[in-house]
Order: C-alpha cells, then sequence, then structure tokens
C-alpha cells in the first residue's frame, strides 16, 4: 500500500467518440469528434491495471491520503488514478477545491423532507460551486500541455450561466501569463455575483443577447475556427475531475453505498455524466460494492432531460431541445444540454451493471424550488437554488414511490445561497415577474425591521456620533423598543 501512496504518471488516456468509436490522442485539446461531431468522453485504456490492486487496498490508499500534507493530493487529485493518471502531481493546479463537507440536517427538516438527508456543500469550493472540480482538472491539463512545450500561450474560452465563467476565469488566472481568459455570459440572465466573480478575476466579458444555448453556439463556433481552449463541460477534462464528487461520496460513507441515493440538478449534463461515471469506475474496481440510487432533477421551466426519459420505452426515445423559461435554478436553464449523448450512454450502462433501474429523473416546479432552499437555509444550510430543486425533486421523488423509507440520501448543493441571494429578495419582497410562477408563502418571508421611536430626538449619523448622556439615552431606548419586540423578560437584579 506505501508505495502507492503517492502516485506517479501512469496509464493512458485517449478520447473516446460516443458516436463513431473512433479514438484520438489527448496530445491536442479536442472537445468533439472531428470524424462524426460528437461528444467525447476520456478513456484510460490501461485501467483494468487498477483492477489488480484490491478494494480493500485502494479504500486505504486514500484515506491514508487523506491525512498526507501534500497540497496536489487534497483536492480532486486524491484519487489521481481515476481522475488524471497521467498527470505528475507537479502540473496540479490546486485552490482548494474538492474535499467539501457533508452535513446531515437536522431532524425537523428530515422530517419534514420525509426522509435521511445530507448534504454536500459543493458551494464551498473556491469560486463557490462544483464547477471548480472540472476547471482544477482541465487547468492542471493545460499546466501539464504548457510544461511539455506543446502550447504556450492559451486563450480559455466558455459560455456560462454563471458559474463555469467564474471557475474558468479563477483558475486561468492563476496560471499567467500562460493561460488568459474570455466568458460569454447570456446579458442579464445571470447574478450580480456571478457577473462579479469573471470581473474580478480579470478575464474579457462578453454579454450575449440570448439564453446559454445562444452563448454556446457563439463559443462552439469560435472553438472550431481559432486557436482557443474551450472550458465548457464539453471538454472531456472537465467531466474527468468533476467525478471527484461520486470518489469524496464514496469516502465519506465508508465506501458502502447501500441504500444511498445521490441527488444532482441537470443542466448541461456534465455534472450527471460525472456523477454517474464516478461511482461506476468505483464500482468496477471493487472499492464500492453498491451502485448507488440516482436522481436527476430539472426544473418544468428546463426540462428536456425529464421529458426525454418520460418514454418507459428506450426504443421509442426521441431527445428534444426545449426552449428555456426563467427559473431560479439559473444555472441549471439549458434546453439543449451538450452532455445529453454522454447520459443516454451512461445511464443505460450503469442500470444495465446494477441489473435494474437505478437512475432516474425528477420534475419540479419554480415554486418548489424556492421554497424548499428556503425551508433548509432557516435548518442550518448555505444551500442555493439548486440545492434546493435538489430536496424539492427528493420529496417528488418521495411521494412518486422511487424514494423508500430505509434508503439514505445526499442532495448536491452545487453552488453557495450567496450567488443566488437575489432570488431570495425577490421572494421576501413578492417581486417575482409573473413568468417564474412563485408566489411567497407567509412564513417563510424574512425582513429588516427599521427600529426609530419618534421620541428619540438623537441618533448617530456617518460623521456625527453621539456622546455622553445622548449616547446613554440612545442605547437604552433603542434596547427597550427591541425587547418590547421580541417580547424579552427583564433580568431580576
Ligand atoms: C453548472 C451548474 C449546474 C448544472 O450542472 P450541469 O453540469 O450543467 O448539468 C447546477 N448548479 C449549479 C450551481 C451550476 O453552476
Ligand atoms: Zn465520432
Amino acid at each position: 500500500m506505501q508505495s502507492y501512496l503517492v502516485p506517479e504518471p501512469a496509464g493512458k488516456l485517449i478520447y473516446r467518440c460516443l458516436g463513431c468509436g473512433a479514438e484520438y490522442g489527448i496530445e491536442k485539446l479536442l472537445y468533439t469528434c472531428p470524424n462524426c461531431g460528437k461528444v467525447l468522453l476520456l478513456h484510460d485504456p490501461a485501467f483494468d491495471r487498477l483492477k489488480k490492486i484490491s478494494g480493500s487496498t485502494w479504500r486505504q490508499i486514500f484515506d491514508y491520503r487523506k491525512m498526507l500534507n501534500i497540497p496536489a493530493l487534497q483536492g480532486i487529485y486524491r484519487f489521481h488514478e481515476f481522475v488524471g493518471p497521467i498527470l505528475p502531481l507537479d502540473v496540479v493546479v490546486y485552490l482548494g477545491e474538492g474535499n467539501t463537507p457533508i452535513i446531515e440536517s437536522n431532524a425537523r427538516l428530515q422530517e419534514t423532507a420525509g426522509a435521511r438527508i445530507f448534504f454536500k456543500n459543493d458551494g464551498q469550493n473556491p469560486s463557490a460551486s462544483f464547477k471548480d472540480r472540472g476547471m482544477a482538472s482541465a487547468l492542471s491539463y493545460i499546466q501539464y500541455l504548457i510544461r511539455q512545450g506543446h502550447v504556450s500561450e492559451i486563450l480559455a474560452v466558455c459560455a456560462s450561466t454563471g458559474d463555469t465563467s467564474a471557475s474558468a476565469a479563477l483558475y486561468a488566472s492563476f496560471l499567467q501569463p500562460h493561460v488568459k481568459s474570455a466568458v460569454l455570459l447570456p446579458h442579464k440572465k445571470v447574478t450580480p455575483q456571478q457577473l462579479g466573480q469573471p470581473l474580478g478575476s480579470g478575464a474579457a466579458v462578453f454579454e450575449i443577447p440570448g439564453v446559454f444555448d445562444d452563448c454556446m453556439k457563439i463559443v462552439e463556433a469560435l472553438s472550431e475556427n481559432y486557436n482557443v481552449a474551450l472550458l465548457n463541460s464539453k471538454n472531456a477534462w472537465r467531466i474527468l475531475g468533476q467525478e471527484s464528487y461520486s470518489y469524496e461520496i464514496a469516502q465519506y460513507f465508508e465506501y458502502d453505498l447501500a441504500d444511498k441515493v445521490v441527488v444532482v440538478p441537470i443542466g448541461n449534463a456534465g455534472n450527471i455524466t460525472a456523477v454517474i461515471n464516478g461511482f461506476l469506475k468505483f464500482y468496477e474496481t471493487g472499492i464500492i460494492d453498491h451502485l448507488p440510487k440516482i436522481i436527476g432533477v430539472q426544473s418544468e421551466h428546463a426540462n428536456p432531460v425529464y421529458r426525454y426519459y418520460l418514454e418507459p420505452d428506450p426504443d421509442k426515445r426521441h431527445f428534444e431541445p426545449v426552449y428555456v423559461k426563467p427559473s431560479v435554478a439559473q444555472a441549471a436553464m439549458i434546453g439543449n444540454p451538450v452532455s445529453m449523448p454522454r447520459v443516454i450512454h451512461l445511464v443505460e450502462k450503469y442500470n444495465q451493471i446494477a441489473g435494474y433501474q437505478r437512475i432516474y429523473v425528477a420534475e419540479v416546479t419554480e415554486q418548489q424550488i424556492m421554497d424548499w432552499q428556503l425551508t433548509a437555509n432557516r435548518n442550518g444550510h448555505v444551500i442555493c437554488t439548486h440545492g434546493g430543486e435538489c430536496l424539492a425533486g427528493l420529496v417528488s421523488a418521495i411521494e412518486r414511490g422511487l424514494v423508500e423509507r430505509h434508503e439514505e440520501v445526499i442532495l448536491d448543493s452545487t453552488a453557495h445561497a450567496l450567488k443566488f441571494s437575489g432570488f431570495q429578495e425577490m421572494y421576501f419582497e413578492d417581486s417575482f415577474p409573473p413568468e417564474y410562477g412563485v408566489t411567497p408563502k407567509p412564513e417563510l418571508i424574512n425582513a429588516p425591521e427599521l427600529i426609530r421611536p419618534a421620541d428619540l430626538e438623537a441618533v448617530p449619523e456617518p460623521g456625527r456620533p453621539l456622546s455622553g448622556a445622548k449616547l446613554d439615552r440612545f442605547v437604552a431606548r433603542m434596547a427597550e423598543e427591541i425587547a418590547k419586540i421580541l417580547d424579552l423578560k427583564k433580568v431580576s437584579v
């Protein structure tokens, strides 16, 4: 075991086309198959070497690695052999991503939701979303190409619903001066926080009329016609890094994933692709003995994957992109997910290996997303709207009989609540535009209260502090007023 603790570059990675099966070397950055145009996945043709090490040895390796003080092994590359076996550790870009906490929710929330639930808070990544897992992978690979002399100056581009660009710009800025970044965002369809992030990292930021799907078309044209590195999840390196999410869940639950359910939101479908692939790889190497149930969740305002799987007969299924409507799960507001062919391929494989259906897709309303997010926030969780979407999806799955009482559920909060605080504000102020269809529940609304007793002649103002008797009176009167509102009892002296 000891000789495996600090990984050395090994194995091989190639791009494999999901359409025609063609394989390509990775010396060049490829996003789609030059032969048939379909999406690619990275494949390790020497993967079977990992099966020569027993599942229990792997478990020990990962558990020991957790204790090592080596930065490159503290994030996603704790699972080096699975997320980037060819990379030497000195090219790893580690900004603190991965290893995010899994928090069991309190009894009250579990009772309300109807299941034993845990949140995996991927909002606690450096740019406050799970995208950092994939970006650490993509940029570590780019750093590898730079060190090898294959490339010198790189312009990294992406289209984004907000978080991809925040993450891409952050990781690219770390590799200055070799890597610069340009991001395309749908005009007015990202939150101010998400817009501020790439600006702060120094990226060239372009706002595009339309929705994400329109931005995606433009960066695809850029990546086909110009010499740029595409950082969307079409880039298979992103998927590879995001698989770490599954590995961390396995490790947290001591590799026992029997009766576990993992719930993830679906937008461009890169995340669910990675989650499925990750569990498959750990299962194939005997590190886990059970494939957990996976539930993907979509809002009814952006639900092409849900609609695809409504048809029970796989032979009759037909993928139809949808035109999205405004959604509070804004980072998942995507009508034509780039990774759909990967999902179709991997869902079939997953169910086949498990021997029965293990992957489901749930649909939720905007109202349910907001209500459940705020309910979770009120019970100690910093989950974002997409975390709320997962919780709402779980509740819907329980209603449909897809989740049983004895099962334990891990909900993916893909970003930090603060990125989407504008939606909370709209909820609290009842100012949602009608197309969202969200009506606030009075018991979930909260608002600040200005305390300004009419009988108080002086209050502090900027540059004009109070002192002496005026200050004493101000403090006493304000405390009295707050105590009255809160119905506080006086302590007896
Ligand atoms: C990107 C993103 C999603 C959607 O993930 P996909 O991989 O596009 O399916 C969900 N939530 C957040 C916060 C995101 O940033
Ligand atoms: Zn092909």
